[in-house]
């Protein structure tokens, strides 16, 4: 018999011996420390990740599914425990409020020696309400330009949702885009990589190698060329006219073609499900029912993965074929 592997508190991150780990009564994949940390997680007005809400939807677990670990030259990383394919929700990290366990996890965390404050803008990501999110977890995930992986807010719930791009193997390293091209500060650059580059060095020091696919001309290239497809579509969705045929037609091209480039790029996840739905709208206006159908099936494939179920994001969804 192989010997459970020791776990951190979802909570509190504290490490525990196999024998004192207490796992979720429902999914029996979450980890505990204490029944106060369950508690304090459980509850949609808990300040963890609110599990009531995530329990049995397929989420990742530290030490189950991947692990913080050392990354030569990066400090820690977090890296695949198992083969994770594509389209999986690796960890969904609860928001912690300024509370003092919130405080000591932030302390915690780089730069070494950093004031509160600076902690903060290197480790929190950007939210509406409130301001900053601070997700642990989360908060050790590396950049890579050619990340694997991508995060965004699920708002409802204060989380962060990190999920797989494409098939993450065993021991690979898991990486998000600290920056990319869904910041709109570039995205009307003649050259929107060079932008990106500049911002990850100036905020959070980082450096792309020589061969980092941002430097590759034809990357360059399908990024700007997305950029305008984007617009495309959204100048369309935006104008509240049907338009003409030949106006749905290009509209409905422009969100195949988005689909094609998503295969050489992948970090454009969130933005591809508006274009998704718009590029539905279009073909049902133009009678097209067959590319309609597949354009709201991948639309519904990626929105399920990346909000929970019963987010608006979801909902508005259900009732269109
Ligand atoms: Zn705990
Ligand atoms: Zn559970
Ligand atoms: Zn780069």
């Amino acid at each position: 018999m192989s010997t459970p592997p020791s776990r951190h508190c979802a909570y509190c991150l504290v490490l525990m011996l196999p024998e004192n780990v207490k796992v979720c009564g429902k999914c029996r994949r979450r980890a505990y420390c204490s029944v106060e940390c369950q508690t304090s997680d459980w509850s949609v007005k808990g300040d963890g990740q609110r599990h009531r809400k995530w329990c049995d939807l397929n989420c990742g677990e530290e030490d189950l599914d991947w692990k913080v670990v050392p990354v030569p030259g990066k400090g820690l990383g977090v890296i695949a425990l198992r083969q994770i394919p594509a389209h999986s929700r690796i960890m969904v990290d609860g928001w912690r409020p300024n509370n003092p366990l919130g405080a000591k996890l932030i302390n915690d965390m780089e730069p070494a020696g950093g004031t509160f404050l600076d902690k903060v803008n290197v480790n929190g990501f950007r939210a509406e309400n409130p301001s900053h999110v601070i997700c642990a977890r989360l908060a050790r995930v590396n950049h890579n330009c050619a990340a694997n992986a991508f995060h965004l807010m699920g708002a409802e719930s204060r989380v962060k949702i990190l999920f797989s791009l494409k098939d993450i193997e065993k021991g690979e390293e898991i990486c998000i885009a600290y920056s990319w091209l869904d910041d709109e500060r570039f995205s009307k650059d003649p050259v929107p990589t060079d932008g990106i580059r500049r911002a990850l060095e100036k905020d959070y020091g980082i450096v792309c190698p020589l061969d980092c696919i941002c430097r590759d001309k034809e990357i360059q290239t399908l990024a700007k060329e997305r950029n305008q497809l984007f617009e495309r579509v959204n100048d369309w969705a935006a104008s509240d006219i049907e338009g003409s045929p030949s106006v749905l037609s290009s509209v409905i091209s422009a969100v195949k073609r988005l689909l094609e480039i998503s295969e050489t790029v992948p970090i454009l996840s969130m933005r591809i499900v508006d274009c998704l739905l718009n590029g539905y709208y279009a073909a049902k206006m133009k009678g097209d029912n067959r590319t309609a159908r597949q354009f709201l099936k991948r639309c519904k494939t990626l929105t399920e993965l990346m909000y929970h179920p019963e987010s608006e994001k979801n909902t508005r969804l259900v009732d269109l074929d």
